[in-house]
């Protein structure tokens, strides 16, 4: 992988793309296959979503990005949740477009 400037977008959504983050993803949810979010609260979901608990915006490493320890299993509504607890990100036509399917706006 090239060098990714995480703090830049563009930079982010080639991340994800990448075979690294999808393995890591992979492995992830195939050894903690439900949310481990609804878990502490006895709910047993599976989960479908990896959610990084250091974001990769506040902390822009790709050591950050690919650290193991750094992920969560989660749900899709938990994910959307914690999402939107964090500060109001910079919208553009792309992550509205994602937030908007993500969180179903639309029929
Ligand atoms: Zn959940």
């Amino acid at each position: 992988m090239r060098l990714l400037n995480l703090n830049q977008y563009d930079d982010r959504q080639l991340f994800y793309r990448s075979k690294e983050w999808r393995t890591l993803r992979h492995i992830k949810i195939g050894s903690q296959p439900l949310c481990e979010y609804c878990l502490k609260k006895d709910i047993l979901k599976p989960a479908t979503e990896c959610h990084h608990i250091i974001d990769i915006s506040d902390v822009p490493t790709i050591e950050n990005a690919l650290n193991y320890d750094n992920l969560m299993s989660l749900c899709k509504e938990c994910h959307s949740r914690i999402t939107a607890q964090k500060k109001r990100p910079v919208w553009s036509p792309f992550n509205l477009k994602e937030f908007i399917s993500k969180n179903s706006l639309t029929t």
